[in-house]
Parts: C-alpha cells; sequence; structure tokens
C-alpha cells in the first residue's frame, strides 16, 4: 500500500555530539534519551499539529559531518535543513557557515529553508557561544534562530522543527507562483 508523501522533508545537519539525535527524539517523543548511537542514520515519520492543522514530517537524522560528500545524497532529498550547533562548542558553531555554504552548493541556489538551533543550553556554566552573535549569525543567512535543550520540556524544540516547517511550505507556495 502506498502512503501518502509527507507534508515535509526534514534533515537534522551538525557536528557529530552536538545533540542532533537527541533533539530529534525529544521532538517526536518528548522523551530525552541520553546515549544514541552515533553513527546511526535514521529517517522518522512524525504527524503533529501545526497552526491548527495536521501535518506530517519525515525527518532525517544524519551521521558524520554535514559538509561530507557522504551527505549529498542527503541535501538532494531535504527541503529544509535544522542546522544544529551546540551552546558549548565553538568549533561547531563556527562550522554552521561552511555546511551553509555546502547546502546552497548542493542545491545550486541560497533559497533554501533552514532553522539555526544552538542546543545544550541547560549547560550554563560551558557556554562558549553567546546568544548575540548566534542572532547575527540568524540574520546573515536569513534565517530563524532556536536556542534549547533536548533535556528539558521547553518549547524551543517543537518550535524549531515547526518554524523549519512553516518556511519549506511558505518557500513551495511563493517559488510555484513564480513559475
Ligand atoms: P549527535 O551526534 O548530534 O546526534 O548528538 P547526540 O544526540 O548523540 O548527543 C551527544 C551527547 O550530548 C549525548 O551524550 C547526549 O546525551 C548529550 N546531549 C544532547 N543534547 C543535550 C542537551 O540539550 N543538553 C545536555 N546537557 N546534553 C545533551
Ligand atoms: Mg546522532
Amino acid at each position: 500500500k502506498m502512503t501518502k508523501p509527507a507534508d515535509s522533508r526534514l534533515v537534522l545537519l551538525g557536528n557529530p555530539g552536538v545533540g542532533k539525535s537527541a533533539l530529534v527524539v525529544r521532538f517526536i517523543t518528548k522523551r530525552f534519551i541520553w546515549e544514541y548511537d552515533p553513527t546511526l542514520e535514521c529517517t522518522y515519520r512524525h504527524t503533529t499539529m501545526v497552526d491548527d492543522e495536521n501535518v506530517s514530517m519525515e525527518i532525517l537524522d544524519t551521521a558524520g559531518k554535514g559538509e561530507s560528500i557522504h551527505q549529498e545524497g542527503n541535501i538532494n532529498w531535504g527541503e529544509g535543513f535544522l542546522l544544529v550547533y551546540s551552546t558549548t562548542d565553538r568549533e561547531s558553531f563556527e562550522d554552521i557557515v561552511n555546511l551553509h555554504q555546502h547546502i546552497a552548493s548542493v542545491k545550486k541556489t541560497q533559497n533554501f529553508s533552514c532553522v539555526l538551533v544552538g542546543n545544550k543550553n541547560d549547560l550554563t556554566h560551558e557556554r562558549k557561544v553567546g546568544q548575540e552573535e548566534a542572532e547575527q549569525l540568524a540574520v546573515d543567512l536569513s534565517c530563524c534562530f532556536f536556542e534549547c535543550s533536548a533535556c528539558d520540556g521547553g518549547e524551543a524544540v517543537d518550535e524549531s522543527f515547526k518554524e523549519l516547517h512553516r518556511d519549506v511550505v511558505r518557500r513551495r507556495m511563493v517559488n510555484s507562483m513564480r513559475r
């Protein structure tokens, strides 16, 4: 039996260890898992309410570095990208620019949906990335920015996925009117 295609295809990208798997599990199950196989690449199908509408998302949790050549298939597949760094890991933040450029080069356009997500903000004493500089990066990339923790049940995790979904749907509409 053929299932209806999902309303959006979302991909989590970011350096190993930033919490991509923890975030997707938090979003889908509302729970936090401490250890998740770091090499596992997994696609989830999730149905949820966005703006009073029941929508379905396919979510791909990637493993390995986002800029690697191996991610090209994933980037081609995806319509929206959660660019995830850890607020405790400067390098993961500095790598976001390269990741964004890499997606643009694979997609052959700057016109793609993404959100910037700073995870692990529960680790206040280990913070290495300020909120203002991340806000500035989001302005430069013209995308939304969320700081969150996969550990707590805050709204920010949910909102980052939902806002990305909205952006995918919006951009699709605008692009179809252009043609
Ligand atoms: P991935 O490689 O990007 O998929 O990262 P994981 O989801 O496997 O998480 C890497 C490690 O960071 C694990 O030990 C998680 O328990 C931990 N972790 C993930 N998110 C958070 C968070 O929001 N806060 C804290 N304190 N730890 C986190
Ligand atoms: Mg993982």
